[in-house]
């Protein structure tokens, strides 16, 4: 049991509260994780291949080790 007291100033009052219960308001996650795969073939890290990411104008690219630019 929780129980809090509290003195009101102006009246001379002495106020209890007890029993109380916090509504935590659940924070759901948003994400947008997708797997890692080649931009070019759609394959990953399943098919057996490395997958390197290379930032191109300001976007993120993912690249296997066959499509990978040189
Ligand atoms: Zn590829």
């Amino acid at each position: 049991m929780s129980q809090i007291l509290v003195s009101k100033q102006k009246r001379n009052e002495m106020l209890l509260f007890q029993d109380l219960y916090f509504i935590h308001k659940t924070v759901s996650v948003k994400s947008s994780v997708t797997e890692a795969v080649c931009n070019v073939c759609k394959k990953g890290l399943e098919d057996g291949l490395s997958v390197t990411a290379l930032p191109i104008e300001n976007k993120i690219r993912l690249y296997c080790n066959n499509h990978f630019p040189k």
